[in-house]
Protein backbone atom coordinates (compact mmCIF):
# COMPACT_ATOMS: atom_id res chain seq x y z
CA UNK A 1 0.00 0.00 0.00
CA UNK A 2 1.61 3.42 -1.21
CA UNK A 3 1.47 4.88 2.57
CA UNK A 4 4.17 7.16 1.90
CA UNK A 5 4.57 9.55 -1.03
CA UNK A 6 7.86 10.39 -3.16
CA UNK A 7 8.94 13.95 -3.58
CA UNK A 8 8.09 13.92 -7.41
CA UNK A 9 5.17 12.86 -9.75
CA UNK A 10 5.55 9.72 -10.46
CA UNK A 11 5.46 8.61 -14.79
CA UNK A 12 1.92 6.94 -16.12
CA UNK A 13 1.94 2.98 -16.37
CA UNK A 14 0.29 0.59 -17.98
CA UNK A 15 -0.96 3.50 -20.51
CA UNK A 16 0.53 1.22 -23.40
CA UNK A 17 -3.07 1.00 -24.53
CA UNK A 18 -5.00 4.19 -23.72
CA UNK A 19 -8.11 4.34 -24.52
CA UNK A 20 -9.73 7.71 -25.24
CA UNK A 21 -11.44 9.18 -22.25
CA UNK A 22 -13.62 11.84 -24.04
CA UNK A 23 -17.00 11.78 -21.87
CA UNK A 24 -20.21 12.99 -24.14
CA UNK A 25 -20.69 15.61 -21.42
CA UNK A 26 -18.95 18.09 -23.75
CA UNK A 27 -21.04 18.41 -26.22
CA UNK A 28 -24.12 18.56 -24.07
CA UNK A 29 -25.63 21.43 -22.28
CA UNK A 30 -26.84 19.65 -18.64
CA UNK A 31 -28.11 21.59 -15.50
CA UNK A 32 -24.84 22.34 -13.38
CA UNK A 33 -23.56 24.47 -10.75
CA UNK A 34 -22.78 28.11 -11.47
CA UNK A 35 -20.28 30.29 -9.26
CA UNK A 36 -17.02 30.62 -9.08
CA UNK A 37 -14.12 28.93 -7.16
CA UNK A 38 -13.11 30.73 -4.32
CA UNK A 39 -9.94 29.95 -3.28
CA UNK A 40 -8.60 30.66 0.48
CA UNK A 41 -4.55 31.17 0.68
CA UNK A 42 -4.61 30.05 4.36
CA UNK A 43 -0.79 30.96 4.74
CA UNK A 44 -1.26 34.52 3.27
CA UNK A 45 -4.74 34.67 4.62
CA UNK A 46 -5.86 36.28 0.99
CA UNK A 47 -8.08 35.19 -1.81
CA UNK A 48 -8.99 34.54 -5.22
CA UNK A 49 -11.29 33.39 -7.60
CA UNK A 50 -11.55 31.17 -10.93
CA UNK A 51 -14.10 30.92 -13.27
CA UNK A 52 -14.42 27.07 -13.21
CA UNK A 53 -17.78 27.05 -15.77
CA UNK A 54 -16.24 24.57 -18.21
CA UNK A 55 -16.12 22.34 -14.95
CA UNK A 56 -18.65 22.51 -13.86
CA UNK A 57 -20.47 22.26 -17.28
CA UNK A 58 -18.49 18.78 -17.88
CA UNK A 59 -18.58 17.60 -14.02
CA UNK A 60 -22.17 19.23 -12.97
CA UNK A 61 -21.15 20.17 -8.99
CA UNK A 62 -20.43 18.06 -6.24
CA UNK A 63 -17.97 15.24 -6.12
CA UNK A 64 -17.03 15.91 -10.23
CA UNK A 65 -16.05 19.36 -9.67
CA UNK A 66 -14.02 18.74 -6.62
CA UNK A 67 -12.24 15.88 -8.56
CA UNK A 68 -11.64 17.58 -11.16
CA UNK A 69 -10.32 20.52 -9.38
CA UNK A 70 -7.74 18.20 -6.90
CA UNK A 71 -6.70 16.43 -9.78
CA UNK A 72 -5.67 20.29 -11.40
CA UNK A 73 -4.40 21.46 -8.30
CA UNK A 74 -3.23 18.91 -6.01
CA UNK A 75 0.28 17.62 -7.05
CA UNK A 76 0.46 13.93 -7.36
CA UNK A 77 3.35 13.95 -4.64
CA UNK A 78 1.51 15.64 -2.14
CA UNK A 79 1.86 15.25 1.61
CA UNK A 80 -1.60 14.64 3.12
CA UNK A 81 -1.14 16.42 5.93
CA UNK A 82 0.62 18.86 4.58
CA UNK A 83 0.10 22.58 3.54
CA UNK A 84 -0.47 21.63 0.07
CA UNK A 85 -3.23 19.33 0.44
CA UNK A 86 -6.03 21.42 -0.84
CA UNK A 87 -9.69 20.72 1.34
CA UNK A 88 -12.11 21.48 -1.25
CA UNK A 89 -16.10 21.97 -0.44
CA UNK A 90 -18.96 21.88 -3.35
CA UNK A 91 -22.41 21.52 -3.75
CA UNK A 92 -24.29 20.61 -6.58
CA UNK A 93 -26.71 22.61 -8.99
CA UNK A 94 -30.11 21.31 -6.29
CA UNK A 95 -28.65 22.92 -3.39
CA UNK A 96 -30.85 25.79 -3.86
CA UNK A 97 -34.32 24.18 -4.79
CA UNK A 98 -36.69 22.59 -1.99
CA UNK A 99 -36.58 19.19 -3.62
CA UNK A 100 -36.04 16.30 -0.86
CA UNK A 101 -32.52 14.13 -1.04
CA UNK A 102 -30.54 17.43 -1.46
CA UNK A 103 -29.45 18.47 2.02
CA UNK A 104 -26.11 17.45 1.74
CA UNK A 105 -22.51 18.57 0.75
CA UNK A 106 -19.11 17.44 -0.42
CA UNK A 107 -15.37 17.48 0.35
CA UNK A 108 -12.28 16.54 -1.36
CA UNK A 109 -8.05 16.31 0.12
CA UNK A 110 -5.86 13.49 -0.22
CA UNK A 111 -6.75 11.66 2.89
CA UNK A 112 -4.05 11.06 5.49
CA UNK A 113 -5.74 7.26 5.66
CA UNK A 114 -5.80 6.02 2.56
CA UNK A 115 -2.96 8.08 1.20
CA UNK A 116 -5.44 8.54 -2.43
CA UNK A 117 -8.00 11.11 -3.51
CA UNK A 118 -11.39 10.65 -1.36
CA UNK A 119 -14.23 12.51 -1.31
CA UNK A 120 -16.75 12.19 0.94
CA UNK A 121 -20.73 13.41 1.93
CA UNK A 122 -22.14 14.95 4.57
CA UNK A 123 -25.84 15.75 4.86
CA UNK A 124 -27.31 18.45 7.38
CA UNK A 125 -28.43 21.96 6.33
CA UNK A 126 -24.64 23.41 5.07
CA UNK A 127 -25.26 23.45 1.98
CA UNK A 128 -27.91 26.15 1.19
CA UNK A 129 -25.69 28.34 3.31
CA UNK A 130 -23.06 27.42 1.27
CA UNK A 131 -25.12 27.81 -1.89
CA UNK A 132 -26.33 31.63 -0.48
CA UNK A 133 -22.39 32.47 -0.70
CA UNK A 134 -22.77 32.66 -4.69
CA UNK A 135 -19.47 30.41 -4.83
CA UNK A 136 -19.77 26.79 -6.89
CA UNK A 137 -16.70 25.91 -4.91
CA UNK A 138 -14.72 26.77 -1.97
CA UNK A 139 -11.09 25.84 -1.62
CA UNK A 140 -8.68 25.57 1.25
CA UNK A 141 -4.44 25.96 0.27
CA UNK A 142 -1.61 26.25 2.49
CA UNK A 143 -1.94 26.27 6.35
CA UNK A 144 -2.54 29.01 9.09
CA UNK A 145 0.09 29.89 11.37
CA UNK A 146 -2.03 29.77 14.38
CA UNK A 147 -5.35 27.92 14.80
CA UNK A 148 -8.45 30.28 13.44
CA UNK A 149 -11.82 29.61 12.22
CA UNK A 150 -12.48 31.24 8.32
CA UNK A 151 -15.68 32.93 8.13
CA UNK A 152 -17.13 33.20 3.98
CA UNK A 153 -20.16 35.24 3.05
CA UNK A 154 -21.44 36.65 -0.43
CA UNK A 155 -19.38 40.07 0.35
CA UNK A 156 -16.02 38.69 2.13
CA UNK A 157 -14.00 36.00 3.75
CA UNK A 158 -12.99 36.55 7.31
CA UNK A 159 -9.81 34.77 9.17
CA UNK A 160 -10.62 34.90 12.93
CA UNK A 161 -7.68 33.61 15.08
CA UNK A 162 -9.44 31.31 18.01
CA UNK A 163 -6.53 30.07 19.88
CA UNK A 164 -8.50 30.04 22.81
CA UNK A 165 -10.66 26.99 21.02
CA UNK A 166 -7.14 24.62 20.90
CA UNK A 167 -8.82 21.09 21.97
CA UNK A 168 -12.85 22.47 21.95
CA UNK A 169 -14.87 19.97 21.18
CA UNK A 170 -17.43 20.02 18.09
CA UNK A 171 -20.24 21.76 20.36
CA UNK A 172 -18.07 23.73 22.26
CA UNK A 173 -17.15 25.07 18.96
CA UNK A 174 -20.44 25.36 17.45
CA UNK A 175 -21.73 27.20 20.61
CA UNK A 176 -19.08 29.98 20.42
CA UNK A 177 -19.44 30.82 16.71
CA UNK A 178 -23.55 31.03 17.55
CA UNK A 179 -22.61 33.21 20.60
CA UNK A 180 -20.01 35.62 18.89
CA UNK A 181 -21.24 35.57 15.24
CA UNK A 182 -25.14 34.91 15.67
CA UNK A 183 -24.23 31.55 12.92
CA UNK A 184 -26.13 28.36 14.08
CA UNK A 185 -24.66 24.92 13.88
CA UNK A 186 -26.06 24.79 10.42
CA UNK A 187 -23.71 27.56 9.12
CA UNK A 188 -20.32 25.64 10.03
CA UNK A 189 -17.86 22.70 9.63
CA UNK A 190 -15.45 22.51 11.77
CA UNK A 191 -13.29 19.95 13.74
CA UNK A 192 -13.14 18.14 17.68
CA UNK A 193 -9.82 17.53 19.26
CA UNK A 194 -9.31 14.57 17.09
CA UNK A 195 -8.82 16.52 14.05
CA UNK A 196 -6.54 19.29 15.85
CA UNK A 197 -4.51 16.21 16.64
CA UNK A 198 -4.31 15.00 13.17
CA UNK A 199 -6.33 11.79 14.29
CA UNK A 200 -6.45 9.67 10.58
CA UNK A 201 -9.69 8.77 10.75
CA UNK A 202 -10.87 12.59 12.28
CA UNK A 203 -14.05 13.71 10.80
CA UNK A 204 -15.05 17.17 9.65
CA UNK A 205 -18.96 17.86 11.08
CA UNK A 206 -21.47 19.83 10.08
CA UNK A 207 -24.38 21.09 11.57
CA UNK A 208 -23.45 19.06 14.92
CA UNK A 209 -23.95 15.68 14.36
CA UNK A 210 -23.35 15.36 10.57
CA UNK A 211 -19.80 13.90 9.49
CA UNK A 212 -17.82 14.45 6.58
CA UNK A 213 -16.60 11.08 8.22
CA UNK A 214 -14.54 8.80 6.03
CA UNK A 215 -10.78 9.21 5.01
CA UNK A 216 -9.66 11.14 7.65
CA UNK A 217 -10.29 14.84 6.13
CA UNK A 218 -11.09 16.11 9.87
CA UNK A 219 -7.11 15.35 10.24
CA UNK A 220 -6.62 17.64 6.59
CA UNK A 221 -8.59 20.56 8.33
CA UNK A 222 -6.81 20.07 11.27
CA UNK A 223 -3.05 19.95 9.85
CA UNK A 224 -4.31 23.28 8.03
CA UNK A 225 -4.91 25.10 11.58
CA UNK A 226 -8.26 25.49 10.48
CA UNK A 227 -11.07 24.60 13.47
CA UNK A 228 -13.84 26.12 11.74
CA UNK A 229 -15.43 27.00 7.99
CA UNK A 230 -18.91 28.92 8.55
CA UNK A 231 -20.77 29.48 5.46
CA UNK A 232 -23.47 32.68 5.31
CA UNK A 233 -24.67 35.09 2.54
CA UNK A 234 -27.71 35.44 0.26
CA UNK A 235 -26.78 34.99 -3.23
CA UNK A 236 -27.94 31.73 -4.33
CA UNK A 237 -27.31 31.67 -7.78
CA UNK A 238 -31.25 30.98 -9.64
CA UNK A 239 -31.48 27.61 -11.02
CA UNK A 240 -34.68 26.27 -13.05
CA UNK A 241 -35.73 23.08 -12.53
CA UNK A 242 -37.89 20.96 -14.18
CA UNK A 243 -41.20 19.80 -12.45
CA UNK A 244 -40.30 16.30 -11.65
CA UNK A 245 -38.53 18.20 -8.54
CA UNK A 246 -42.14 18.06 -7.18
CA UNK A 247 -42.64 14.70 -8.02
CA UNK A 248 -39.99 13.66 -6.08
CA UNK A 249 -40.74 15.56 -2.74
CA UNK A 250 -44.07 14.65 -2.83
CA UNK A 251 -43.44 10.80 -2.51
CA UNK A 252 -40.62 11.60 -0.47
CA UNK A 253 -42.89 12.91 1.96
CA UNK A 254 -46.07 10.38 1.17
CA UNK A 255 -43.48 7.49 1.47
CA UNK A 256 -43.93 4.87 4.20
CA UNK A 257 -40.41 3.17 4.02
CA UNK A 258 -38.98 1.82 7.30
CA UNK A 259 -35.94 3.91 7.02
CA UNK A 260 -37.89 7.13 7.73
CA UNK A 261 -38.56 4.78 11.71
CA UNK A 262 -35.22 3.18 11.54
CA UNK A 263 -33.23 4.91 9.16
CA UNK A 264 -30.42 2.61 8.21
CA UNK A 265 -30.74 0.70 11.03
CA UNK A 266 -33.65 -1.43 9.54
CA UNK A 267 -31.32 -3.74 7.71
CA UNK A 268 -29.48 -4.87 11.04
CA UNK A 269 -31.36 -8.18 11.48
CA UNK A 270 -31.80 -9.04 7.47
CA UNK A 271 -27.75 -8.45 7.23
CA UNK A 272 -27.12 -10.62 10.23
CA UNK A 273 -29.35 -13.38 8.87
CA UNK A 274 -27.33 -13.43 5.57
CA UNK A 275 -24.23 -13.63 7.31
CA UNK A 276 -23.46 -9.80 6.35
CA UNK A 277 -22.61 -8.36 9.68
CA UNK A 278 -19.40 -8.56 10.47
CA UNK A 279 -18.83 -9.06 14.44
CA UNK A 280 -16.17 -9.71 17.26
CA UNK A 281 -13.50 -8.06 14.75
CA UNK A 282 -14.17 -9.80 11.80
CA UNK A 283 -14.39 -12.66 13.43
CA UNK A 284 -17.24 -13.86 13.01
CA UNK A 285 -20.39 -12.93 10.54
CA UNK A 286 -23.46 -12.91 12.35
CA UNK A 287 -24.18 -11.79 16.03
CA UNK A 288 -25.86 -13.66 18.27
CA UNK A 289 -27.17 -11.21 20.75
CA UNK A 290 -28.33 -8.93 17.38
CA UNK A 291 -31.50 -7.74 19.42
CA UNK A 292 -29.61 -5.82 21.93
CA UNK A 293 -28.54 -3.28 18.83
CA UNK A 294 -31.47 -4.05 15.95
CA UNK A 295 -33.34 -1.23 14.18
CA UNK A 296 -36.34 -1.91 16.23
CA UNK A 297 -34.20 -0.91 19.63
CA UNK A 298 -32.61 1.94 17.89
CA UNK A 299 -36.46 3.11 16.75
CA UNK A 300 -37.28 3.15 20.66
CA UNK A 301 -34.76 5.43 21.45
CA UNK A 302 -35.94 7.84 18.73
CA UNK A 303 -37.52 10.98 20.46
CA UNK A 304 -38.54 13.31 17.29
CA UNK A 305 -37.89 13.08 13.17
CA UNK A 306 -34.77 13.89 11.49
CA UNK A 307 -34.01 15.24 8.78
CA UNK A 308 -31.69 17.08 5.77
CA UNK A 309 -32.15 20.44 4.24
CA UNK A 310 -35.42 20.19 2.02
CA UNK A 311 -35.59 16.69 2.68
CA UNK A 312 -39.23 14.86 3.17
CA UNK A 313 -38.00 11.77 3.67
CA UNK A 314 -36.48 12.52 7.07
CA UNK A 315 -34.51 9.38 7.52
CA UNK A 316 -32.39 10.58 10.40
CA UNK A 317 -32.30 9.16 14.06
CA UNK A 318 -32.27 11.96 16.59
CA UNK A 319 -31.59 9.43 19.38
CA UNK A 320 -32.25 9.83 23.43
CA UNK A 321 -32.22 7.17 26.69
CA UNK A 322 -33.98 8.88 29.59
CA UNK A 323 -31.88 7.06 32.08
CA UNK A 324 -28.46 7.58 31.30
CA UNK A 325 -29.02 10.80 29.80
CA UNK A 326 -27.81 10.28 26.47
CA UNK A 327 -28.45 12.23 23.49
CA UNK A 328 -27.16 11.83 20.17
CA UNK A 329 -27.90 11.81 16.34
CA UNK A 330 -27.86 7.76 15.51
CA UNK A 331 -26.56 4.76 15.71
CA UNK A 332 -26.77 4.73 11.64
CA UNK A 333 -26.19 0.77 10.35
CA UNK A 334 -22.60 1.37 10.39
CA UNK A 335 -22.30 2.68 13.30
CA UNK A 336 -23.95 -0.28 14.99
CA UNK A 337 -21.68 -2.54 13.44
CA UNK A 338 -18.44 -1.24 14.12
CA UNK A 339 -19.53 0.11 17.82
CA UNK A 340 -21.95 -2.80 18.40
CA UNK A 341 -21.37 -6.38 16.68
CA UNK A 342 -17.73 -5.93 15.85
CA UNK A 343 -16.80 -4.58 19.22
CA UNK A 344 -19.12 -7.68 20.95
CA UNK A 345 -21.41 -4.95 22.42
CA UNK A 346 -25.43 -5.66 22.54
CA UNK A 347 -26.83 -2.56 24.43
CA UNK A 348 -27.97 0.29 22.36
CA UNK A 349 -27.46 2.63 24.91
CA UNK A 350 -23.61 1.91 24.38
CA UNK A 351 -23.70 2.16 20.47
CA UNK A 352 -25.06 5.62 21.37
CA UNK A 353 -22.60 6.89 24.05
CA UNK A 354 -20.36 5.31 21.31
CA UNK A 355 -21.26 7.36 18.30
CA UNK A 356 -21.94 10.70 20.71
CA UNK A 357 -18.25 10.58 22.14
CA UNK A 358 -17.18 10.20 18.27
CA UNK A 359 -19.77 13.22 16.95
CA UNK A 360 -18.62 15.25 20.00
CA UNK A 361 -14.62 14.93 19.08
CA UNK A 362 -14.76 14.75 15.68
CA UNK A 363 -14.00 10.86 14.60
CA UNK A 364 -15.56 8.90 11.62
CA UNK A 365 -17.28 6.19 13.63
CA UNK A 366 -16.43 3.26 11.16
CA UNK A 367 -13.07 3.43 11.51
CA UNK A 368 -12.94 4.32 15.25
CA UNK A 369 -15.13 1.58 15.91
CA UNK A 370 -13.35 -0.70 13.72
CA UNK A 371 -9.80 0.50 15.12
CA UNK A 372 -11.36 0.30 19.35
CA UNK A 373 -12.40 -3.44 17.98
CA UNK A 374 -9.14 -4.31 16.63
CA UNK A 375 -7.72 -3.52 19.57
CA UNK A 376 -10.29 -5.63 21.67
CA UNK A 377 -9.24 -8.42 19.48
CA UNK A 378 -5.59 -8.14 20.29
CA UNK A 379 -6.49 -8.03 24.15
CA UNK A 380 -9.25 -10.43 24.06
CA UNK A 381 -11.65 -8.24 26.03
CA UNK A 382 -14.79 -7.60 23.53
CA UNK A 383 -17.19 -6.10 24.97
CA UNK A 384 -15.72 -4.29 27.67
CA UNK A 385 -18.07 -1.41 27.11
CA UNK A 386 -15.87 1.09 29.79
CA UNK A 387 -12.40 0.33 28.05
CA UNK A 388 -14.25 0.97 24.54
CA UNK A 389 -15.60 4.62 26.28
CA UNK A 390 -11.63 5.22 27.50
CA UNK A 391 -10.05 4.13 24.00
CA UNK A 392 -12.49 6.51 22.37
CA UNK A 393 -11.36 9.56 24.31
CA UNK A 394 -7.42 7.99 24.32
CA UNK A 395 -7.84 8.31 20.40
CA UNK A 396 -9.07 11.40 20.03
CA UNK A 397 -6.79 13.15 22.23
CA UNK A 398 -3.87 10.96 21.05
CA UNK A 399 -2.97 9.79 24.74
CA UNK A 400 -1.13 6.72 25.38
CA UNK A 401 -2.29 4.04 23.23
CA UNK A 402 -4.84 6.49 21.51
CA UNK A 403 -1.30 7.92 19.93
CA UNK A 404 -1.08 4.86 18.08
CA UNK A 405 -4.41 3.33 17.03
CA UNK A 406 -4.93 7.25 15.45
CA UNK A 407 -2.97 6.16 12.73
CA UNK A 408 -5.03 3.28 12.02
CA UNK A 409 -5.23 -0.51 11.60
CA UNK A 410 -3.27 -0.73 8.07
CA UNK A 411 -0.36 1.24 10.19
CA UNK A 412 -0.54 -0.94 13.47
CA UNK A 413 -2.35 -4.05 12.64
CA UNK A 414 1.21 -6.01 12.62
CA UNK A 415 1.86 -4.48 16.35
CA UNK A 416 -1.43 -5.30 17.38
CA UNK A 417 -1.27 -8.95 16.24
CA UNK A 418 -4.29 -8.84 14.34
CA UNK A 419 -4.99 -9.02 10.53
CA UNK A 420 -5.38 -5.92 8.44
CA UNK A 421 -9.35 -5.71 7.97
CA UNK A 422 -9.11 -2.18 5.64
CA UNK A 423 -8.84 -1.84 1.76
CA UNK A 424 -6.76 0.83 0.50
CA UNK A 425 -6.02 1.71 4.43
CA UNK A 426 -10.08 1.95 4.50
CA UNK A 427 -11.69 0.56 7.41
CA UNK A 428 -14.43 -1.97 6.19
CA UNK A 429 -17.91 -0.67 6.38
CA UNK A 430 -20.68 -3.18 6.98
CA UNK A 431 -22.44 -5.06 4.51
CA UNK A 432 -19.67 -8.03 4.29
CA UNK A 433 -18.50 -8.71 1.56
CA UNK A 434 -17.79 -12.54 2.70
CA UNK A 435 -21.81 -12.82 2.33
CA UNK A 436 -22.49 -10.51 -0.51
CA UNK A 437 -19.47 -11.36 -3.02
CA UNK A 438 -20.14 -8.39 -5.44
CA UNK A 439 -20.24 -6.27 -2.93
CA UNK A 440 -16.86 -7.73 -1.58
CA UNK A 441 -15.73 -6.98 -5.48
CA UNK A 442 -16.76 -3.57 -4.89
CA UNK A 443 -14.96 -3.23 -1.58
CA UNK A 444 -11.91 -4.01 -3.62
CA UNK A 445 -12.08 -1.92 -6.78
CA UNK A 446 -13.81 1.39 -4.89
CA UNK A 447 -10.89 4.02 -5.42
CA UNK A 448 -12.10 5.09 -1.60
CA UNK A 449 -11.06 1.63 0.18
CA UNK A 450 -13.86 -0.52 1.48
CA UNK A 451 -16.27 2.33 1.77
CA UNK A 452 -20.13 0.77 0.78
CA UNK A 453 -21.51 4.03 -0.33
CA UNK A 454 -18.98 4.16 -3.13
CA UNK A 455 -20.95 1.48 -5.50
CA UNK A 456 -23.81 0.26 -2.74
CA UNK A 457 -23.75 -3.11 -4.45
CA UNK A 458 -25.06 -5.00 -1.34
CA UNK A 459 -28.26 -3.28 -1.87
CA UNK A 460 -28.80 -5.53 -5.40
CA UNK A 461 -27.47 -8.54 -3.31
CA UNK A 462 -29.75 -8.42 -0.07
CA UNK A 463 -31.70 -7.68 -2.19
CA UNK A 464 -33.23 -3.97 -1.12
CA UNK A 465 -34.00 -3.52 -4.79
CA UNK A 466 -36.68 -4.53 -6.90
CA UNK A 467 -35.89 -8.57 -7.18
CA UNK A 468 -36.00 -8.23 -11.21
CA UNK A 469 -32.73 -6.11 -10.96
CA UNK A 470 -31.32 -8.16 -7.88
CA UNK A 471 -28.15 -10.41 -7.52
CA UNK A 472 -27.44 -13.87 -6.28
CA UNK A 473 -24.93 -13.00 -3.06
CA UNK A 474 -22.90 -16.13 -3.90
CA UNK A 475 -19.80 -15.45 -6.83
CA UNK A 476 -18.40 -12.46 -8.85
CA UNK A 477 -18.52 -13.56 -12.08
CA UNK A 478 -21.05 -12.18 -14.24
CA UNK A 479 -21.18 -9.20 -11.71
CA UNK A 480 -18.28 -6.60 -12.78
CA UNK A 481 -20.35 -4.45 -15.59
CA UNK A 482 -23.05 -3.79 -12.88
CA UNK A 483 -20.77 -3.01 -10.85
CA UNK A 484 -19.13 -0.30 -12.73
CA UNK A 485 -22.54 0.66 -13.91
CA UNK A 486 -23.18 1.58 -10.17
CA UNK A 487 -20.35 3.14 -9.31
CA UNK A 488 -20.28 5.43 -11.91
CA UNK A 489 -24.60 6.27 -10.59
CA UNK A 490 -23.38 6.96 -7.11
CA UNK A 491 -20.58 9.33 -8.53
CA UNK A 492 -23.24 10.63 -10.81
CA UNK A 493 -25.27 11.35 -7.46
CA UNK A 494 -22.44 12.76 -5.92
CA UNK A 495 -22.34 15.47 -8.77
CA UNK A 496 -25.61 16.29 -9.00
CA UNK A 497 -25.25 15.83 -4.81
CA UNK A 498 -28.32 13.48 -4.36
CA UNK A 499 -28.73 11.50 -1.29
CA UNK A 500 -28.03 7.80 -1.37
CA UNK A 501 -31.62 7.38 0.11
CA UNK A 502 -33.43 8.53 -2.89
CA UNK A 503 -32.57 4.96 -5.23
CA UNK A 504 -36.06 4.35 -4.93
CA UNK A 505 -37.45 7.41 -6.16
CA UNK A 506 -34.64 8.53 -8.04
CA UNK A 507 -35.10 6.82 -12.00
CA UNK A 508 -32.88 7.33 -15.06
CA UNK A 509 -35.76 9.14 -16.71
CA UNK A 510 -36.15 11.37 -13.56
CA UNK A 511 -32.28 12.17 -13.74
CA UNK A 512 -32.42 13.19 -17.27
CA UNK A 513 -35.59 15.03 -16.80
CA UNK A 514 -33.84 16.89 -13.55
CA UNK A 515 -30.38 17.39 -15.57
CA UNK A 516 -31.86 18.15 -18.81
CA UNK A 517 -29.46 15.35 -20.68
CA UNK A 518 -29.55 11.70 -21.93
CA UNK A 519 -28.87 9.01 -19.06
CA UNK A 520 -26.11 8.09 -21.02
CA UNK A 521 -24.21 11.30 -21.01
CA UNK A 522 -24.91 11.93 -17.43
CA UNK A 523 -23.54 8.21 -16.51
CA UNK A 524 -20.48 9.15 -18.95
CA UNK A 525 -19.74 12.21 -16.04
CA UNK A 526 -20.10 9.80 -12.98
CA UNK A 527 -17.45 7.39 -15.24
CA UNK A 528 -15.14 10.18 -15.30
CA UNK A 529 -15.43 11.28 -12.34
CA UNK A 530 -14.02 7.60 -11.33
CA UNK A 531 -11.34 7.28 -13.98
CA UNK A 532 -10.35 10.99 -12.91
CA UNK A 533 -9.60 9.44 -9.19
CA UNK A 534 -8.24 6.04 -10.31
CA UNK A 535 -6.06 8.27 -12.63
CA UNK A 536 -4.77 10.74 -9.79
CA UNK A 537 -4.41 7.37 -6.94
CA UNK A 538 -2.40 5.59 -10.03
CA UNK A 539 -0.30 8.82 -9.79
CA UNK A 540 0.51 8.17 -6.21
CA UNK A 541 1.80 4.80 -6.47
CA UNK A 542 -1.43 2.54 -6.56
CA UNK A 543 -2.64 -0.07 -9.09
CA UNK A 544 -3.75 -3.70 -8.87
CA UNK A 545 -1.85 -4.93 -6.06
CA UNK A 546 -4.17 -2.21 -3.96
CA UNK A 547 -7.58 -3.67 -5.28
CA UNK A 548 -7.40 -6.58 -2.73
CA UNK A 549 -9.28 -7.71 -0.07
CA UNK A 550 -8.60 -9.62 3.35
CA UNK A 551 -10.13 -12.75 2.26
CA UNK A 552 -11.21 -15.26 -1.06
CA UNK A 553 -13.83 -14.79 -3.23
CA UNK A 554 -14.65 -17.21 -5.97
CA UNK A 555 -13.06 -16.04 -9.46
CA UNK A 556 -11.72 -12.89 -7.72
CA UNK A 557 -9.04 -12.23 -10.22
CA UNK A 558 -11.28 -12.84 -13.27
CA UNK A 559 -13.78 -10.60 -11.97
CA UNK A 560 -11.00 -8.36 -11.55
CA UNK A 561 -9.50 -8.28 -15.34
CA UNK A 562 -13.27 -7.83 -16.63
CA UNK A 563 -13.94 -4.74 -14.00
CA UNK A 564 -10.44 -3.45 -15.78
CA UNK A 565 -11.79 -3.99 -19.14
CA UNK A 566 -15.05 -2.81 -18.57
CA UNK A 567 -13.42 0.36 -17.61
CA UNK A 568 -10.83 0.77 -20.45
CA UNK A 569 -8.10 0.25 -18.04
CA UNK A 570 -5.15 -1.58 -18.04
CA UNK A 571 -4.57 -5.22 -16.63
CA UNK A 572 -2.90 -3.73 -14.16
CA UNK A 573 -5.29 -1.50 -12.78
CA UNK A 574 -3.85 1.27 -14.24
CA UNK A 575 -6.37 3.82 -16.03
CA UNK A 576 -4.95 5.77 -18.74
CA UNK A 577 -4.69 9.53 -18.69
CA UNK A 578 -7.40 11.66 -19.74
CA UNK A 579 -6.83 13.70 -22.94
CA UNK A 580 -9.16 16.57 -22.77
CA UNK A 581 -9.90 17.32 -18.96
CA UNK A 582 -12.21 19.95 -19.60
S1 LIG B 1 -32.88 10.74 2.78
FE1 LIG B 1 -32.12 10.96 4.89
S2 LIG B 1 -29.88 11.27 4.71
FE2 LIG B 1 -30.81 11.61 2.67
S3 LIG B 1 -31.13 13.84 2.57
FE3 LIG B 1 -33.03 12.92 3.33
S4 LIG B 1 -32.90 12.96 5.58
FE4 LIG B 1 -30.83 13.32 4.75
Amino acid sequence: MPFLSGTSRMPLRGTDNPQIFEPRGMVCSMIHTTGNLLEINLSEQTTDTRDIGSIQERFIGGRGVATRVAHETIAFDVDPLGPSNNLIFTTGPLQTSNMSFTGRMNCTAVSPLTNGLVSSNAGGFMSRHFASTGYGAVQLVGAAADLCIVHVTDSDVRFEPVPHLADATVPETCAYIDETHGLGSEHVACIGPAGERKVRFASIMTSASRAFGRGGLGAVMGAKRIKAITFDGSSAPGVELADVTVDVHREAATSDHIMKEQGTTSVTELANEVEALPTHYFSEQSFGRVEGISGDRVAEKKYKKGTCSACAFACKLPTRDEESGIETEGPEYETVMAFGSNCGVDDIVEVMRSNELCDRYGLDTISCGNTVAAYLAAEDDFGDTDLITDLIEKIAYREGVGDSLAEGIARIHEGLGVDNWTVKGLDFAAHDGRALHGQGLAYATANRGADHMYSTFYAWEYPLVDSSESFDREGTSGKPAAIVAQENARALEDCGVICRFSRGTMSPSRFEELFDAPYEVLMDVGAAVVHLERHFNNQRGFDRSDDRLPYQLPDFEASLDAYYRERGWAADGVAPAPRSLG
